[in-house]
């Protein structure tokens, strides 16, 4: 989707600090980390949000979550662990429009979020 950020990362239109990528997802550390482990982990695949995923992207969101808990593993978090976190649309936070998996770790995390 030309005006979507992520999508811009994706093409390599703009920079981002990525720690992982093959043929359907990327991983990238967050511009704004709000805990000292704080990375993304996207589909190539433009999705708007989880709520928009449809039947076949059901195996594509496993494996995002799949790689997202190797890449906290290799990011030093195997032992204490952290929180694996999708914001959508308005009442979740959702910013950017482009489905994405947060991993937050390497601190403790409060709960529940305000
Ligand atoms: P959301 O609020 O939609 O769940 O999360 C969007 C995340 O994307 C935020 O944590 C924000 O810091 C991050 N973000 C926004 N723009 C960029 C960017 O251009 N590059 C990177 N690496 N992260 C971004
Ligand atoms: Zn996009």
């Amino acid at each position: 989707m030309s005006n979507c950020i992520f999508c811009k990362i994706v093409m390599g239109e703009i920079p981002g600090k990525k720690i992982y990528e093959d043929d359907e997802m990327l991983g990238f550390l967050d511009i704004n980390p709000v805990a000292p482990v704080h990375f993304l982990v996207i589909p190539k695949k433009h999705i708007n949000n989880i709520m928009e995923m449809e039947t076949q992207d059901t195996v594509l969101l496993g494996r995002l979550f799949y790689k997202a808990q190797e890449l906290a593993k290799q990011q030093g978090c195997e032992e204490k662990g952290g929180r694996f976190v999708i914001n959508t649309k308005t009442d979740g936070g959702q910013t950017v429009e482009h489905l994405h998996i947060h991993f937050l770790g390497g601190r403790s995390l409060s709960w529940p979020p305000g």
